[in-house]
């Protein structure tokens, strides 16, 4: 069992130890106090509904002032030492999860006004929170052993079901951004988590047609169930398979490198998932990561993204959890930009083939314990322009 310690920093924000089950002792407030002076927290930014397009928009300018690429002896996110009084009391740790010093939603939670229309606005309640993987300054996510990821699936596990618990939260969506080119500002291994208190524009889209899928069968069968069984017959797009999860190249991917990881039974989020379950999470996940790593000779930056099932009476039945690893890296030295036709249409044009792309992530020979890659951008990526979005 993991080791679970839930403490306070000394601004209020709630920080929680995950330690690994093996060697899980329980945390003395010794180890769990702040002694920093913070300053207290502000309120929430605002929320502004685009009538153009029915959708929120979190304006967050007070983020502006967040702190970007700290140089490794101030990193917010290492164990605290006395020249380093971090984000994180303790000496050393696992994994920790903490509520995001500069959030783009909340602190303070609630429902979103219910019949927007042009000019509503609304506090922009909800939560951001920060996944530190590793107390390790450099590597990855994909370098952590086996036992290691465990205890982030079961953080991930546990800030869902807690999150989804929380007034007027919609929607819990946990991911991790890697690598500098995608917009990363701390090279600390780590992901966050946001929950929104609306359905995010794609968790709409996605979930609509699970649901008219879903009411097409009388809710006999789940879109996501129907594509991964489809993919399994196929089988050219299949990157893995296991005994509850499998993962594939989707049929009409948009990304250059695009990866769904899908369980074998219909479940709405990570915290329904069952210990087996998480067991195998932990170990195919790490195994699509090291795929991702070796197709080029530098690390490769990813957006890996949960999809969860939203909050919602209509939507939640038909949803299905599910993850879309995707990368914008389309040669050694080329990322995708989104421009004209994806940034102003949504109208994806993918320079790859799914079925080429499957097959190279097959034949890569996964090392069991590689050392792992250095989470700074490589010279070759660096050299590109900014301003991939992502
Ligand atoms: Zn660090």
């Amino acid at each position: 069992m993991t080791g679970i310690t839930t403490t306070t920093l000394a601004d209020g924000r709630e920080l929680i130890y995950f330690d690994d089950g093996a060697s899980a002792k329980p945390r003395t407030a010794a180890t769990t106090t702040d002694h920093r002076p913070l300053p207290e927290r502000g309120e929430p930014g605002e929320v502004r509904f685009d009538a153009l397009t029915d959708e929120w928009v979190a304006v967050a300018a007070h983020r502006q002032s967040r702190t970007h690429l700290p140089p490794a002896d101030q990193c917010p996110i290492c164990p605290t030492t006395p020249n380093n009084p971090s984000e994180i009391p303790a000496p050393d740790y696992d994994v920790v999860v903490f509520e995001n010093r500069f959030p783009s939603l909340g602190p303070a939670v609630g429902p979103v006004p219910s019949t927007p229309a042009w000019g509503t606005t609304g506090p922009a309640y909800g939560r951001c929170e920060v996944v530190a993987f590793t107390p390790e300054h450099t590597g990855s996510f994909s370098g952590l052993g086996e036992a290691r990821a465990r205890t982030v699936v079961e953080a991930w596990a546990h800030r869902t079901e807690v999150l989804s618990k929380l007034p007027g939260i919609r929607q819990v969506f946990p991911f991790e951004n890697r690598g500098a080119d995608i917009g990363v500002t701390l090279h600390h291994p780590h992901g966050q988590i946001y929950a929104y208190p609306y359905v995010t524009p794609r968790a709409g889209v996605i979930g609509a047609a699970a649901r008219k899928f879903y009411d097409g069968s009388d809710g006999r069968q789940t879109l996501t169930g129907s594509l991964l069984r489809a993919e399994r017959e196929d089988g050219s797009r299949m990157v893995m398979e296991g005994e509850n999860f499998s993962a594939y190249v989707p049929f009409a991917a948009r990304w250059p490198l695009e990866i769904h990881l899908v369980p074998h039974r219909q479940v709405p989020d990570l915290a329904a998932l069952s210990g087996e379950e998480k067991d195998e999470l932990a170990h195919v996940y790490l195994d699509l990561l090291k795929r991702l790593d070796a197709l080029y000779p530098t690390p490769t930056p990813y957006i890996s993204a949960w999809h969860q099932a939203p909050l919602d009476d209509l939507l939640r039945p038909a949803s299905y959890l599910h993850l879309q690893l995707t990368s914008p890296r389309r040669a050694a030295d080329k990322l995708k930009f989104l421009a004209g036709s994806e940034a102003a249409m949504g109208a994806f044009i993918n320079d790859t083939t799914p079925e080429s792309v499957a097959e190279r992530l097959r034949a890569v020979v996964v090392p069991e314990s590689s050392p792992a890659p250095a989470a700074t951008a490589p010279a070759a990526l660096g050299a590109l322009p900014e301003g991939v979005h992502a």
